[in-house]
């Protein structure tokens, strides 16, 4: 198969499958402009004096304190980051509020209540809202006068979310609606003034999705869910008991709600793809620290190569991760202005430009999430017994990580999508994969030995995912061939699809980034972030092998399984790679550095 090598600077969702982009066309945040890090300097400040020495007080939920560091964030402006100007805020570009996300990560359960006020709490609002909603609620939910949140899930309706049975029906006068059920697990629900309630109208089989206030009549609040992490970030079931809702508040269209859910999820997926940064490099910073302070055997444990791995391991996936996001948030802005510029509403436009690029959302959700993971875990393994104490920011980062992989979607739900949304493009010809499949199919059969690599560096990367590209390929046809309808209900399939879609666009955003930073940094420089592709890409090669092979046995007819399984082999070889000293030189740069300065 020959994968296009045409420029193509604004590829559609999912499209890097079976396209090749450029370095020049991917933006990189090594190009932040003087704007940009002046906002990520506010943000930093504002987490190490506002947010940070509080965080204790956070976590034993201080009555009133999470609302009034929210509120300060909102004076500051940090909540209005996204919010256009006619309405109070600062309009800044997608790619900014991404980098806000980011940096605000690094706060801890403040992060969550952040991430839940200005995504899922103002922009449903802002998307969805008529000129007289957003006239109303967008100035001050900008300035934190007002704290938002978003009521979706119920206890019977959780990740099936169309299921709930919160009903609202029309009085007699048409004035009101009238609200009936419960919610749960609701971030910020302990002191939200306004509310984005999901219910069904009548016998609807659409959710509709409604502005609710605190003050209006008919609403309880229950006590603080006592959670595993993220401690200090209020969390309540709601009750909604002949709640009164003036008609003029039900947002969008009736029957609309379902679809509002599921697009605002694309933003919440993405957005927590770049909050994850901010914590991964604070979890990065507090494991090198103590490294480099706790002796055992007379040296310090940073001198060890197991420990010399873990931080190198993580800086490999953090980075891997934020040149993923950044890539991806730069195509999300560049498709909003494309709308905007064929006319779209600017709402619409942001709305569809998330919904454009659902699967790169959803997989840097599954990838940043299980990426801290890793993160915090090694990072209190570097601990020791340190790392199990309540007494360490290291012990709180692991417990705060762990929600992660279960909201903005479970991991298996966000697995599905992948996959799902990646298969349906096939079948139903919206990309070429199924031809391009097709190519690689009659190229199997004349294999050689093992693929004749390019000497020039950049050149070789570009071959690896060439390759990976058409392994993908191979499992996707097969799988369709093998399984065709039946593959939504083969989950394991799907879900090792998805994983190899994940690590193959993670590790061509990775090589991008390192080709596109040639022009920025010394060729001393950039010998370290060569090491940090080699482990990556070798990695990558293995990941996607196993998830190859993981399918195509669970499937194949014996007699197709060697000829399928060599071309598997050929097309996830890489070079050797001297991994071990490739992580202790990354290790060795952030450990004399004693923090994450890549
Ligand atoms: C701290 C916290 C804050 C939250 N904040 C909010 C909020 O502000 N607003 C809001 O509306 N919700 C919020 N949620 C709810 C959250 O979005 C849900 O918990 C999540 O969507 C999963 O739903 P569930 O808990 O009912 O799990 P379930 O849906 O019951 O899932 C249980 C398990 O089954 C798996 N599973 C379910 N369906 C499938 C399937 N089809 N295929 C494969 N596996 C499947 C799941 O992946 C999971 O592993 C929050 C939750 C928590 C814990």
């Amino acid at each position: 198969m020959n994968i296009s090598t045409e420029s193509k600077k604004a590829l559609r969702g999912g499209e890097y499958l079976i396209k090749e982009t450029l370095a020049t066309d991917i933006f990189i945040p090594e190009e932040f402009n003087e704007e940009q890090k002046m906002i990520a300097q506010t943000c930093q400040d504002f987490i190490d004096n506002e947010v940070l020495p509080y965080i204790d007080r956070l976590d034993k939920m201080e009555p009133g304190l999470m609302s009034q560091v929210m509120k300060k964030s909102g004076e500051l402006g940090l909540l209005a980051v996204s919010i256009p100007e006619e309405y109070g805020g600062f309009g800044q570009s997608f790619v900014t509020s991404m980098l806000a996300s980011d940096i605000m990560g690094g706060g801890g359960s403040y992060s969550v209540a952040f991430s839940a006020h200005t995504g899922i709490g103002t922009l449903t609002i802002l998307y969805y809202g008529n000129e007289q909603q957003k006239q109303k609620y967008l100035p001050l939910l900008g300035s934190g006068e007002w704290l938002g949140a978003y009521c979706l899930t119920e206890p019977g309706a959780g990740s099936d979310a169309n299921s709930g049975t919160t009903k609202a029906t029309l009085t007699s006068d048409a004035l009101n609606y009238i609200i009936n059920g419960q919610k749960m697990w609701i971030t910020n629900g302990g002191f939200a003034d306004v509310l984005t309630v999901f219910a069904k109208i009548d016998n609807d089989r659409a959710l509709s999705a409604f502005i609710v206030e605190r003050n209006f009549p008919g609403i309880k609040f229950n006590a603080e869910e006592k959670k595993m992490g993220i401690k200090g970030s209020s969390t309540v079931q709601i009750f909604f008991e002949d709640c009164i809702v003036p008609v003029e508040n039900l947002l969008g269209k009736r029957g609309e709600g379902f679809r509002i859910a599921l697009n605002i999820l694309n933003l919440g997926r993405i957005k927590l793809g770049a909050n994850v940064i901010g914590s991964s490099k604070r979890a990065i910073n507090l494991s090198v620290n103590y490294a480099n302070e706790r002796k055992q055997f007379k040296s310090l444990i940073s001198s060890f190569g197991a420990i010399q791995y873990k931080l190198a391991e993580q800086v490999i996936r953090a980075f891997a991760n934020e040149s993923a996001v950044y890539r991806a948030s730069q195509n999300v802005e560049d498709a909003i202005l494309t709308f905007i510029a064929e006319g779209m509403e600017k709402g619409q436009a942001n709305v569809e430009a998330q919904r454009k690029y659902a699967i790169e959302a959803a997989l840097l959700k599954v990838y940043g999430s299980e990426m801290l993971d890793y993160v915090v875990d090694e990072g209190v393994q570097i601990h020791g017994g340190m790392g199990f104490s309540a007494e360490t920011q290291i012990e709180t980062l692991y417990r705060d990580s762990r929600i992660n992989r279960i909201f903005e979607g479970t991991n298996e739900i966000n697995r599905s999508v992948i996959a799902g949304t990646m298969l349906g493009k096939a079948t139903k010809k919206e990309l070429d994969i199924l031809a391009e499949a097709e190519k690689v199919m009659a190229e199997i059969t004349e294999l050689k030995d093992k693929p004749k690599f390019s000497q020039e560096y950049y050149q070789l990367q570009k071959e690896y995912i060439a390759n990976f590209k058409k392994a993908t390929l191979l499992v996707m046809k097969t799988a369709i061939d093998a399984v065709g309808n039946r593959i939504s209900t083969e989950q394991e399939i799907q879900f090792n699809i998805a994983d190899i879609l994940m690590q193959l666009y993670v590790a061509e955003s990775l090589a991008l980034r390192v080709e596109k930073m040639e022009n920025l940094k010394s060729q001393q420089e950039m010998s370290i972030y060569k090491d940090i592709l080699d482990v990556l890409m070798y990695e990558s090669s293995l990941i996607i092998f196993k998830a190859a092979v993981d399918a195509v046995y669970s499937y194949s007819p014996e007699n197709d399984i060697d000829k399928l399984i060599n071309a598997l082999i050929y097309f996830t070889r890489t070079q050797p790679v001297n991994a071990k000293e490739a992580r202790r030189r990354i290790a060795a740069k952030l450990i004399e550095e004693n923090r994450y300065k890549f």
